[in-house]
């Protein structure tokens, strides 16, 4: 068995939608980043490399890259199963916590769960997506962005 956590936050910015869990979520800004900005997947991404200590999703797929420029990060995803895949490792389960006071996400998290499961090629119920509010508090309280937290075990295949 080998556990792995992974984390990551991305700026509101100008935009009409976020990506998260690979959904398209309308909304009244996007998040800023140099791929989609899908932070549950980025954060599940980290997760997995650190289980397979390779180090992080930013080493891997470089922001410097113009490759990934406005990428789909369940490319990023599918990517990294496949390294988890070729140590003979597979997730046994994942639990992700999404934190944002905006978009209200309670109604996507089936449709994520779905994509997550498909692109680590694991069963829905090995998947489980949670959103939470900080109730008003610091940044994501202020809606200045979208964090989340992500914690994976490996198993061997
Ligand atoms: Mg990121």
């Amino acid at each position: 068995m080998r556990i792995g956590h992974g984390f990551d936050a991305h700026a509101f910015a100008a935009g009409d939608h976020v990506v998260l869990g690979g959904v398209r979520i309308p909304h009244d800004h996007g998040l800023a980043a140099h791929s989609d900005g899908d932070v549950i997947i980025h954060a599940l991404c980290d997760a997995l490399l650190g289980a397979l200590a390779e180090g992080d999703i930013g080493r891997h797929f470089p922001d410097s890259d113009p490759r990934w420029a406005g990428a789909d990060s369940r490319a990023f995803l599918r990517e990294v199963i496949a390294r988890v895949h070729a140590r003979e490792l597979a997730p046994g389960n994942v639990d992700l916590t999404v934190i944002a006071q905006a978009p209200r996400l309670e109604p996507h998290l089936a449709r994520m769960r779905e994509h997550l499961a498909a692109d680590m090629q694991v069963a829905v119920s090995q998947v489980n997506v949670k959103a939470t509010t900080t109730e008003g508090l610091g940044w994501t309280g202020r809606g200045e962005g979208i964090a989340a937290h992500a914690v994976v075990l490996l198993l061997a295949r």
